[in-house]
């Protein structure tokens, strides 16, 4: 006799919700193509999943043969016969021992979740993998999900791993609390929760309990702004909470872009200019950090002079936003200037310094990028890499590099009788931009005849409109 009513299972879980850990979770089943989310019970600390829900959605016959407490499903010839209050269960009149005795309560057939992985495993030849909270059946495809966090200052980052391309967004309506939606399920987290708890957030947790991924942030109500910068094609994800007060540099859209000038050798207009939305230009030093000197000169006012300069020129020439992750004399640390790259989504962070050379004759300058190793090798974990907030950089080091060399042409070019090496490094600066990023090091301070190029106005000009034609020639 088949019993196919809804009704009186809705009923049954109301009458024992008393039962249920947390209001409304759900416990998933995902399928290839299909999932189920049923409401699990937790009897003697076990978890107990309905079990009609489950053989009706399978579409297996059953009979619930209420005299004997028994109940019966098929699948083709299989048959597999439970009994209640009973850990044993026959299967083909073979029988199987559960961890767990099988119950019947409010008229609701409880099994536990090896009834799944033990029986319906072996009667359906769908195989029932439990992870802890979830139940993967046959051929799901669940790509792996790693998950971190660190205290960076004013800013706490989670980055999220994905085992496979997709988006993020993130809802932060709630001021104690933000989820973050991954628009892809099933994903098999190797961890639910990630043990961090400091200034801006309290708790982190995986929750498909309603059979979409998602991760529940509870945060205090410092959190000013939560921003998702991706990055390895999408496959990592900086989750940035933001504390109130944080300076974040803005500045307003770009005037009309005023035409390029004709340049003999390339294209007069960016083939590709939507590519190049964010510049971020990061003057070295600032505040009590003077940089390196000469009399009357120090690096930090020649760095922020030349950034100025350099926006101004990236902006009307390329009509990019640019950014500054200072403008004006304030001391930074290094993770919070890559951080206003992160932040704002740039596609390029160049960070400017001088140098200085015991020797006065020397007019050396370099274009840094970071060195190849730095970190040390990234050991992979369960086929894949998972990679820490300081090792942002090796997500386009590539394109640094590349920039780099263009750089190092146009200024070889620009500038005669002043060498522009590219050299390696491990600058803190560029260790976590997760984009293009070099430090262009330019001149010796402690050479007279350079210092005084250097703050000369037609000088500056000239190089800030060579960094602009490396720049232009990025995007494809
Ligand atoms: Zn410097």
């Amino acid at each position: 006799m088949k019993k196919l009513c809804l009704l009186a299972a809705l009923c049954a879980a109301l009458f024992i919700s008393g039962r249920v850990s947390g209001a409304d979770a759900g416990f998933p089943i995902y399928f290839e193509n299909a999932k189920l989310v049923v409401k699990p019970e937790i009897v003697n600390r076990s978890t107990y999943l309905p079990l009609i829900e489950i053989v009706q959605f399978l579409k297996l016959p059953y009979t619930d043969a209420l005299a004997l407490e028994t109940f019966t499903v098929r699948s083709g010839a299989s048959r597999l016969v439970l009994t209640r209050n009973s850990g044993l269960i026959s299967i083909n009149d073979q029988i199987v021992l559960l961890r767990n005795p099988i119950l019947r309560e409010n008229d609701r057939w409880l099994v536990p979740i090896d009834f799944l992985t033990q029986g319906l495993s072996r009667i359906t030849g769908t195989e029932f993998r439990y992870r802890s909270g979830r139940i993967f059946a046959g051929n799901v495809q669940a790509p792996e999900l790693a998950m971190n966090a660190q205290s960076l200052g004013s800013i706490t980052r989670l980055t999220l791993r994905v085992g496979a391309a997709t988006r993020v967004s993130v809802n932060h309506d709630d001021p104690k609390r933000a989820v973050i939606q991954i628009d892809k399920s099933p994903l098999d987290p190797l961890r639910e929760t990630v043990d961090h708890k400091d200034r801006l957030v309290r708790s982190v947790a995986y929750d498909d309990s309603d059979g979409t991924s998602r991760i529940v942030v509870e945060t205090t109500e410092d959190v000013a702004d939560v921003r998702v910068t991706p990055a390895e094609g999408n496959e990592i994800f900086f989750v940035d909470f933001l504390r109130k007060g944080t300076p974040v540099t803005t500045e307003p859209p770009a005037p009309e872009p005023a035409p390029a000038p004709a340049a003999p050798d390339r294209p007069a207009a960016l083939p590709n200019a939507s590519k190049l939305r964010v510049v971020v230009l990061d003057p070295g030093h600032g505040g009590l950090d003077s940089g390196t000197r000469s009399p009357g000169l120090s690096e930090k006012d020649l760095t922020l002079a030349i950034a100025r300069r350099l926006r101004g020129a990236l902006q009307s020439r390329l009509g990019v936003t640019v950014l500054l992750t200072r403008d004006a004399d304030v001391a930074m640390d290094s993770e919070a200037r890559s951080a206003v790259a992160n932040n704002n989504q740039a596609n390029l962070f160049i960070s400017i310094h001088i140098g200085y050379s015991a020797n006065k004759l020397d007019s050396g300058s370099s274009v840094f990028v970071m060195k190849e190793d730095f970190g040390g090798p990234v050991t992979p974990t369960s086929g894949h890499l998972f990679l820490p907030w300081y090792l942002g950089y090796r997500t386009s080091h590539q394109s640094s590099i590349q920039f780099a060399k263009i750089l190092q042409d146009e200024l070889t070019k620009a500038i005669p009788g002043w060498k522009f090496p590219v050299r390696n490094a491990p600058l803190g600066v560029l260790s976590s931009a997760t984009m293009p990023g070099i430090a262009l090091e330019i001149g010796n301070l402690n050479n007279n005849v350079n210092a005084q190029t250097l703050v000369d106005a037609g000088f500056q000009n000239r190089l800030v409109n060579t960094i602009v034609n490396a720049v232009q020639q990025l995007t494809p």
